[in-house]
């Protein structure tokens, strides 16, 4: 049984410098990346930016992982970091100048998008009107609330989500976080398998896929398997491989990669679901 070499990780962040202050969670080195990777068999990572104050101390900007790519082009491709409100915080902002330029020098998306607006804000519906005009896929870390962590807020059941997703059938949405997951289940305490709002989100709209990085997508799923694979088998175009840095400390290895590689070695899933999630769905979506 050949296990998937060749994996394709959506989101990950890498920098260039360690910062000079350790007070706080930092990306890796791009080389780290690279040595991890070879550990669970990824090829390649497409690198997020981080630009909006919300997310972290430092910013993480598109001049610095396409410089990273430019290094390393084999192991990362990039994405576009935007804050709906660069640009002198307008509503009729144009980015389409940004937009072709890096889509040009290989920017695949646009990411990680982190700023505390409400997703149906006039600034993020001006940003994503122009990324499905440039046919550029987002990838948006959702938070419940504005003013308690970094994030597109969207407080219930996704409805500005929805409501965007409506609006901009042409718009690929790749969700993250975990106030995205939670809605994989119906309630937040999980007491028995019952379908969550993300199963009605995904049977809508096409337009709308799934990044299992970090602790978020890979939780949800082990939580209940039944409903995980469930979800997985339904919606098996449109999840995706990640990791958003997180590997094992001792060793380097992503947990999600060894544990979707042993849940194909024992059967739970089937080949094409497990190349599909590991590359596959990846390579069509960001034409890698
Ligand atoms: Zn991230």
């Amino acid at each position: 049984m050949e296990l998937c070499k060749n994996k394709i990780d959506v989101h990950i962040h890498a920098m260039e410098n360690e910062l000079p202050v350790k007070d706080m969670w930092e990306a890796p080195l791009p080389e780290t990346v690279i040595e991890n990777y070879k550990k669970s068999g990824i090829e390649k990572g497409i690198l997020q930016a981080l630009v909006s104050p919300e997310s972290r101390r430092f910013i993480m900007t598109t001049e610095t992982v396409m410089h990273i790519k430019d290094k390393y082009p084999e192991s990362f491709s990039f994405a576009i970091g935007i804050d709906p409100r660069m640009f002198g915080n307008n509503e009729k902002a144009d980015f389409s100048k940004i937009f072709e330029f890096y889509k040009q020098r290989g920017a695949v998306s646009v990411g990680e998008m982190t700023a505390n607006l409400y997703f149906d804000d006039p600034l993020y519906d001006n940003l994503l009107a122009q990324c499905a005009e440039f046919d550029l896929p987002v990838t948006i870390h959702v938070s419940p609330k504005v003013g308690l962590a970094y994030g597109v807020v969207d407080e219930e059941d996704l409805f500005r989500l929805e409501k965007m997703l409506k609006k901009y059938p042409k718009l690929k949405v790749i969700g993250h976080s975990w106030d995205f997951w939670n809605y994989i289940y119906k309630s937040r305490e999980i007491v028995k398998s019952e379908e969550g709002r993300l199963f009605e989100l995904f049977g809508k709209y096409e337009n709308l896929y799934a990044d299992f990085s970090a602790g978020s997508g890979f939780t949800a799923i082990k939580k209940d398997e039944a409903n995980g694979f469930k979800f997985l088998n339904t919606f098996s175009d449109r999840v995706m491989f990640g990791t958003d840095c997180s590997f094992r400390a001792e060793d380097g290895v992503s947990p999600l990669s060894e544990w979707i590689d042993e849940k194909y070695v024992n059967g739970a899933i089937s080949k094409e679901l497990y190349f599909k999630f590991c590359r596959e769905n990846a390579v069509k979506l960001f034409k890698l």
